[in-house]
């Protein structure tokens, strides 16, 4: 397990995930599956009860704490995700606030002069 710190940790993971292409099957959000050489691997992106985002993956290099490609390909699907529930979270918010927004009263006051075509007064 690794903590994320920022993008340039995991610059060789990246490259190599470039070059190895692995298949990132969606679990659900925060856990991934990702082929490897030795079958899947599962790799859990999460945030730490710290605030830390951590990455976990089930192979080898990652037991030793290395930044591996698995968790890198897994990243991005995760990251992709993430900023898509962001979106969601942004628009549900605004619609709450249109809905909790208090009702304004018509500010033009005009005296009825005329009901369909009859004229009152
Ligand atoms: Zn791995």
């Amino acid at each position: 397990m690794f903590i994320l710190k920022g993008i340039e940790q995991l610059e060789k993971a990246i490259a190599k995930a470039k070059k190895v292409r692995p298949r990132v099957e969606f679990d659900h959000f925060g856990r991934y599956r990702v082929s490897g050489s030795k079958g899947y691997y599962t790799v859990i992106c999460r945030k730490d009860e710290r605030g830390y985002k951590t990455v976990a993956c089930t192979c080898k290099g990652a037991e030793k704490g290395l930044v591996c490609y698995h968790a890198a390909s897994a990243l991005s699907l995760h990251v992709a995700l993430a900023r898509r529930e962001q979106v969601a979270l942004i628009k549900a918010t605004s619609a709450n606030e249109m809905n909790a927004a208090p009702y304004l009263k018509p500010s033009i006051e005009r005296p009825v002069e005329r009901v369909g075509g009859i004229r009152i007064n």
